[in-house]
């Protein structure tokens, strides 16, 4: 997983928390979950690393990095995080999952049906599905609300090979969904968090919710 692009300054994982701005929470069990907590305090937010369902409690939203998603779930279930996150949706608690994320959030994964998921979102993905020789690469993505494109990083993306009436597609590359949302659940198949760029997190803050303390750079 390669390190954030970001030119500002890293923050301290004890860094001060910001007055009284809502916390959000970064699942913290595996893959590339600094960047995202570094994207959420860059916004003005407060943020707390989640490796236990009682690390739940009080936050507004819940972001599930990428990683390696049969690990993750692995994981999930080890430390009851599963049931724990489905409680915080029913609850109210906004999530985000980016790639392995997107993956633990979806309702079927192809040709996995015994891999542990959340099902919170109604997706089907397919596992590292653009292709081999291109497993990675990096390419400007139009999203619906963002006047900009963001930089997608895809990184053996999933690709969501179907979506269900109530989720929203908010960016299309090469013919199909790389970013949809249903209420407060919101996927991508690429990584926001690995661009530098806050403002897809932002969108994110505002579908669960939340106004950024900061905001975003446009
Ligand atoms: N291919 C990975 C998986 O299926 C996800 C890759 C990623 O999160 N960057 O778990």
């Amino acid at each position: 997983m390669p390190s954030s692009t970001s030119v500002r300054p890293p923050i301290a994982a004890d860094a001060p928390t910001v007055g009284d701005a809502p916390t959000v929470g970064v699942l913290a069990l595996q893959g590339a979950f600094r960047e995202h907590r570094l994207a959420f305090e860059r916004l003005g937010l407060n943020v707390r690393e989640v490796r236990l369902p009682r690390h739940l409690e009080g936050l507004v939203g819940l972001a599930i990095p990428g990683g390696e998603s049969t690990t993750m779930a692995k994981l999930m279930r080890t430390y009851g995080l599963d049931d724990a996150i489905r409680a915080f949706h029913a609850g109210g608690g906004g999530l985000l999952g980016t790639c392995a994320g997107a993956i633990a959030l979806s309702r079927e994964i192809v040709g996995h049906p015994d891999q542990p998921r959340l099902g919170l979102l109604d997706v089907a993905v397919a596992r590292n599905d653009y292709g081999r020789q291109v497993a990675s690469f990096e390419t400007e993505i139009a999203v619906v609300g963002l006047d900009q494109p963001v930089h997608g990083v895809f990184i053996r993306a999933p690709r969501l090979v179907r979506v269900g009436d109530a989720v929203t597609t908010l960016a299309v590359y090469d013919g199909d969904p790389v970013a949809v949302a249903e209420a407060n659940v919101v996927a991508t198949v690429f990584h926001p968090e690995l661009s530098g760029d806050d403002r897809f997190h932002a969108l994110v803050l505002a579908r669960w919710g939340v106004a950024a303390p900061i905001g975003a750079p446009t």
